[in-house]
């Protein structure tokens, strides 16, 4: 990889709402949106990989890392050959990765994270009313039991929160992840808008 890939991380708790800010965000051009969670809900449920996300996800944990990241990357690589990711001059938004600290040293040799959205500010019972009402909505197993809830709301805490003392304070930006689908959307805009300005200039490849 000549240049890392410009990055934005979304950030925060289960149920806060990245993956519907994510895509609203990926349907604007500029933007290319990557969430994990579709990444492995997209892959042949009798495959050897499929089968590894069932069996950690069921559970609410988290896959390994390494297993993860070869993923990530391998996913990223083809969007860009197929020309839906342009490195060039689109903004990378990443939804649910890196989740863990380990996984945060393995991709800084591939992107640039120029800034971290935090939608924070969700109480857990919130989280887990909208995680609920999603699972039924959407017959995710993950999502439908509330001790499994709890548990990644618990890993989350963990493994994840840690990630954002990683990045220099001066890039995280703290959203209230509470309001109207276009007034968080409008104050997640108001942060990357200004990093996707700069994206134009310099070549990247993956
Ligand atoms: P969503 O937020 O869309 O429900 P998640 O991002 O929570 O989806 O991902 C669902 C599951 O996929 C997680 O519980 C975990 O098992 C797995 N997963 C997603 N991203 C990662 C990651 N970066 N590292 C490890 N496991 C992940």
């Amino acid at each position: 990889m000549a240049d890392r890939l410009k990055t934005v991380l979304l950030f925060g708790a289960p149920g806060a709402g990245k993956g519907t800010q994510g895509s609203l965000l990926g349907s604007i051009p500029g933007y290319f949106h990557m969430s994990t969670g579709d990444m492995f809900r997209s892959l042949d449920k009798e495959s050897e990989l499929g089968q590894i996300f069932f069996e950690y996800s069921s559970k609410g944990e988290l896959v390994p890392d390494e297993v993860t990241l070869e993923l990530w990357h391998t996913y990223v690589h083809a969007q860009a050959i197929l020309g839906m990711y342009k490195p060039y001059s689109d903004l990378l938004i990443l939804d649910g990765i890196p989740r863990t600290v380990a996984q945060t040293t393995l991709m800084e040799q591939y992107i640039n994270v120029l800034g971290v959205v935090h939608l924070s500010a969700v109480n857990p019972d919130d989280m887990i009313a909208r995680l609920q009402n999603r699972a039924l909505e959407q017959n995710r197993v993950d999502d439908a039991k509330e001790d499994i809830i709890r548990n990644r709301l618990e890993i989350y805490e963990r493994e994840t929160r840690p990630v954002l003392n990683h990045y220099d304070q001066s890039i995280v930006h703290e959203i209230d992840a509470i309001g109207t689908l276009g007034g968080v959307l409008s104050n997640i805009l108001k942060v990357v808008a200004p990093i996707q300005d700069t994206c134009h200039t310099k070549p990247a490849e993956v």
